[in-house]
């Protein structure tokens, strides 16, 4: 993977939250209802199941901390260091991600597409979705419709779970913003609605992998397009794409699968308690979407059959 040189970086779709409102106490063990699984396996791309109204979005700009993008804002202006710093690195991930939902969910999905931001976090941080520790993992909330995510997660993602590649980075983020394109199209409150009515928790956690899954094969799209994506001025934002970065992608799926996450925590592997999916299926579906590049047809996991208990 080869950033373009001369892409500018659009810091104004993130929102640095670092040093602020953490407190610098580590992590603080606020429990968040996620339910299912050791902490590992939460470890990532959890949409918080406390949708809207909980917490309050109102709150929420009382709440964690604004952010002040002066010193970000600073740092990724300048064209010859930029692209070898890790933040500077992630916002423009974010910007091609972004710039290929503007264009892809109204041909794809009939709907204009509404930005996101990303909140750049250290330790702690309070959402419309309550408040949540870097244990968490990156998430995505749909109250206040941001991303989340402290880049310490890919040291652990580097150093614990065995996905040391940089193509992990974006597969992440690409990754939560396919939550927000669920959130955005409907397919997340339908899910939400259906789980209400479900009548057992292996059955809601079941939605819960066809989400995931939906959301491994969106970035898989994302990352065949990626190439295409260009700034705001016009610049195409990668140079390159590999097959050692999909490899990387693959690998990273591989390592967050339930059963793998299980496994490492020392657990008996259980389908029932999978919220994600496996390592095989998270692999499939975002080989799928990256092999097809059409979100609707290659990413449909709740068509009947498509994911099943176990995957
Ligand atoms: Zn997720």
């Amino acid at each position: 993977m080869e950033l373009n040189e001369n892409a500018d970086i659009d810091t104004s779709q993130v929102e640095d939250q670092r040093g602020s409102g953490g407190g610098g106490g580590g992590f603080g063990g606020l429990p968040i209802p996620i339910g299912g699984g050791g902490i590992v396996g939460l470890i990532i791309t959890v949409v918080l199941l406390v949708v809207g109204g909980y917490f309050g979005v109102n709150q929420l700009s009382g709440g964690g901390g604004s952010g002040d993008n002066t010193n970000i804002q600073q740092e990724c202006a300048d064209k010859n260091t930029a692209k070898t710093k890790l933040d500077c690195r992630n916002v423009l991930y974010i910007n091609s991600i972004q710039a290929f939902w503007k264009q892809a969910e109204p041909q794809y999905f009939g709907k204009q597409y509404q930005p996101a931001k990303t909140v750049l976090f250290s330790n702690r941080v309070s959402t419309g979705c309550g408040a949540a520790d870097s244990g968490t993992g990156p998430f995505y909330c749909p109250a206040d419709d941001r991303v989340y995510i402290d880049l310490t997660f890919y040291q652990l993602l580097a150093q614990q779970l065995g996905a040391p590649g940089e193509f992990a980075q974006p597969y992440v983020l690409a990754h939560e913003y396919g939550h927000h394109i669920q959130d955005l199209v409907g397919t997340e409150a339908k899910m939400r609605r259906a789980q209400q009515s479900a009548s057992s928790e292996a059955e809601q956690n079941l939605l819960s992998v066809k989400l995931e899954l939906q959301a491994d094969c969106y970035a898989g799209v994302w990352a065949n397009h990626a190439t295409e994506t260009k700034t705001s001025s016009g610049q195409p934002i990668f140079k390159s794409i590999t097959d050692q970065d999909i490899q990387q992608g693959l690998d990273t799926a591989k390592q967050i699968g339930d059963d793998t996450l299980q496994q490492r925590s020392g657990q008996q592997i259980n389908p029932a308690e999978f919220t994600h999916g496996t390592s095989a299926d998270r692999q499939k579906w975002f080989k799928a979407g990256f092999d097809s590049g059409d979100p609707v047809k290659a990413c449909d996991t709740f068509a009947a059959g498509a994911v099943k208990e176990g995957d």
